[in-house]
């Protein structure tokens, strides 16, 4: 089947900040790379957020623009972008085999990027009720629910920003939190405790999503108090993480007990001639410009691992 594949010095797979960071660099050092750009092009950030802290923009920039912007730039350099999404990888082999639903590649190197997903509270229907209620993004969903009561879950910087947001349209925003204090900022969350429109219920669960087709309310319940009580209300925002985009990996490369790749500080995975970037190898930062750092770095160690194998 050899024959059939596309032979490419470097494939980047997923196309969000780590993963364009890495195709501008390796474009400009003349690696022609092709950014194969997955589910969520441009990644995450073109969906969850504003962005108040990215270098070079004073008064913020959305992630869609951002992004927008990242991608002209790879673009510039002759980086190849391809709408594909990859289906399986064999990396037994020194040369890399990546087949998509569209293409069979074949690699001298390769650089994850694929990012990370929405994490899931894991209740009955929460699936089935997805679009119809239940959302895993302000900034997509939140203009569905003007004027009415919703909620959002958790109470890290994501459910911290996105509460504010929500407040935009909603008429009253509770915020759901498992603990009695906030993992985000202080800053964000002083923002959400002065904000007249967030009422926050601390110590307390969703048990239970009510509504026949579509939410109509939650069953909730005080986990310190055992408290229980229902709340009528349109919409649940779900912001309680993420996690690692790094399945389809995880025969060939160290991956560790959260699911992120295990790198060396040179973006290195545990074999040679692959490189991982952004959130599916940073459970800690897991900020933009982090991102494209990683993904700059992963492409300049390539540059050095051809120099070194050639
Ligand atoms: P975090 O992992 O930081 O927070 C997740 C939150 O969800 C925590 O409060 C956690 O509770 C809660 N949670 C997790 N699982 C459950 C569950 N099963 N049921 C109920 N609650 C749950 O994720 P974020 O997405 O908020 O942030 C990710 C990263 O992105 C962080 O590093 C953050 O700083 C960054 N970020 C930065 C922004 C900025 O403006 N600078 C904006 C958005 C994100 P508990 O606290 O009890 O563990």
């Amino acid at each position: 089947m050899t024959e059939n594949r596309k032979k490419e010095k470097l494939v980047i797979i997923g196309g969000g900040p780590a993963g364009l960071s890495a195709a501008i660099y390796a474009a400009r050092a003349g690696l022609d790379p092709v950014v194969i750009n997955g589910p969520e092009p441009g990644g995450q950030i073109t969906t969850t957020s504003e962005l108040e802290n990215y270098p070079g923009f004073p008064g913020g920039i959305g992630g869609f623009d951002l992004m927008q912007k990242v991608t002209e730039q790879a673009l510039s350099f002759d980086a190849r972008l391809e709408y594909e999404i990859v289906e399986k990888v064999d990396f037994k082999k020194r040369e890399f085999l990546i087949d998509t639903d569209m293409t069979n590649y074949q690699a001298e190197a390769v650089i994850i990027a694929t990012g990370a997903e929405p994490r899931m509270l894991g209740l009955d229907r929460e699936n089935e009720l997805r679009g119809s209620g239940i959302s895993y993004c302000a900034t997509c969903d939140g203009a569905f629910f003007r004027n009415k009561e919703i909620a959002i879950v958790g109470g890290g910087d994501t459910a911290l920003w996105e509460a504010t947001f929500l407040t935009k349209f909603a008429s009253k925003v509770y915020l759901l939190h498992r603990r009695d204090e906030f993992r985000g900022t202080k800053i964000l969350g002083d923002r959400v405790k002065a904000n007249e429109k967030i009422e926050i219920l601390w110590n307390t669960e969703i048990k239970e999503l009510t509504g026949e087709n579509k939410l109509s309310g939650i069953n909730v319940e005080n986990n310190k108090t055992n408290e229980a009580y229902h709340i009528d209300l349109s919409g649940v925002f779900i912001a309680i993480g993420h996690k690692p985009r790094s399945g389809l990996f995880k025969d060939f490369i160290d991956i560790d007990q959260g699911g992120y790749i295990i790198t060396d500080a040179k973006q290195q995975t545990s074999l040679a001639g692959v490189y991982a970037a952004g959130d599916v190898q940073d459970d800690v930062y897991r900020q933009v410009i982090t991102a494209a750092a990683s993904g700059a770095k992963a492409a300049m160690q390539i540059e050095k691992y051809f120099a070194s194998v050639e």
